[in-house]
């Protein structure tokens, strides 16, 4: 069974929009309207000890990450995030772990004003869970869903550095710092979400894979998507390696946590005054197109074509 397979199953069961549900299950986070005109927007991701971090990773990196992966969410969704729920399962003498993991935690929600409200402590297996709400301005949002043929597809930041990263530790090798910080202390892009909002046509964060990613935008928005391989976003240490290897993180491989956003097109240069007002790169790396699928071209414009487009968990 595949991940996707099973929200699928999963949503035709639960059915459509309920009663305050303005967005359901399907995007990066649900948008509620708990009473007429306000909006909660909530979302929850878990961690498991070696799946989504290794058993080695400094505890107040995991602490760090298990919160922003959920901030990532609302900065998907153009939302302010606000409160943090925890729940957190452990095994046995794992204090001292414990400790530094609240502490990475709360440094985070510190610095987006996010403030830890409840959640759970049991003993089992390491395994974290964070639900994340947050609200809207003047009740607008960003969705998956808007995208339309002709649009600009935008990355913010560089991708493929925590997918490199993974893949130097389970080479037992050594990581640059700055590609290791990638990986465990992803940052939200919270601002760059909020300001988005009523502007970016479609949006979602980068965790699966930008192929894959961007694919859940032309599935939401009935349309299709070419990427240029040559306009990714590397940073310093990817851009030393070659081509194919640095496309395959850069397009597959996930947990970079920037956004990936669509844009009218001929509105570049407010795209600009975005990117220098947050001090933070936007980059057009491909086009909304009429079809069903994302299509990857070649520095020649040859089709690229990998063996897998982005991590599903398969259950
Ligand atoms: P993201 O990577 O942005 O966190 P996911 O790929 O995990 O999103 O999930 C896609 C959508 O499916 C989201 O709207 C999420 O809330 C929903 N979803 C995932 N698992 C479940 C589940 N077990 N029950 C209900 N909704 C789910
Ligand atoms: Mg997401």
């Amino acid at each position: 069974m595949q991940e996707f397979d099973f929200i699928d199953w999963v949503s035709s069961q639960a059915g459509g929009a309920g009663e305050g549900v303005l967005l359901g299950i399907g995007d990066d986070a649900a948008v509620l309207e708990p009473a007429p005109g306000e909006r909660l927007v909530a979302t929850t991701d878990t961690l498991n000890v070696g799946v989504h971090f290794r058993e080695d990773d400094p505890p107040a990196t995991v602490g760090h990450k298990a919160l922003a992966v959920n901030l990532s969410d609302l900065a998907a969704m153009g939302a302010l995030p606000r409160w943090a729920l925890l729940s957190l399962s452990l095994p046995e003498a794992k204090e001292d772990w414990a400790h530094s993991f609240i502490e990475g935690f709360l440094q985070l929600a510190r610095n987006f004003g996010v403030q830890l409200v409840g959640g759970d402590t049991t003993a089992g297996p390491l395994s974290i869970a964070v639900t994340a709400l947050g609200q809207t301005r003047q009740g607008r949002y960003l969705a998956r869903s808007g995208a339309r043929p002709g649009d600009l597809v935008v990355v913010s930041g560089t991708v493929g550095d925590a997918a490199h990263a993974l893949h130097v530790l389970a080479q037992g090798e050594q990581a640059d710092p700055s590609v290791l910080e990638r990986l465990r202390r992803p940052l939200p892009r919270v601002e760059l979400g909020a300001t988005l909002v009523g502007k970016a046509t479609a949006c979602i964060d980068i965790s699966d894979g930008l192929w894959a990613d961007l694919g859940h935008i032309v599935r939401a928005s009935a349309c299709g998507a070419v990427l240029e391989a040559q306009r990714l976003p590397a940073s310093e240490s990817l851009a030393r390696f070659p081509g194919e290897q640095r496309l395959a993180w850069q397009l597959t491989g996930g947990d970079d946590y920037e956004l990936c956003f669509t844009w009218p097109s001929g509105e570049e240069a407010a795209l600009e005054v975005i990117a220098s007002t947050l001090d933070l790169p936007l980059s057009v790396v491909g086009r909304i197109e009429d079809g069903r699928k994302v299509r990857c071209i070649g520095p020649d414009g040859e089709e690229l074509a990998f063996a897998s487009q982005g991590y599903s968990h398969k259950l």
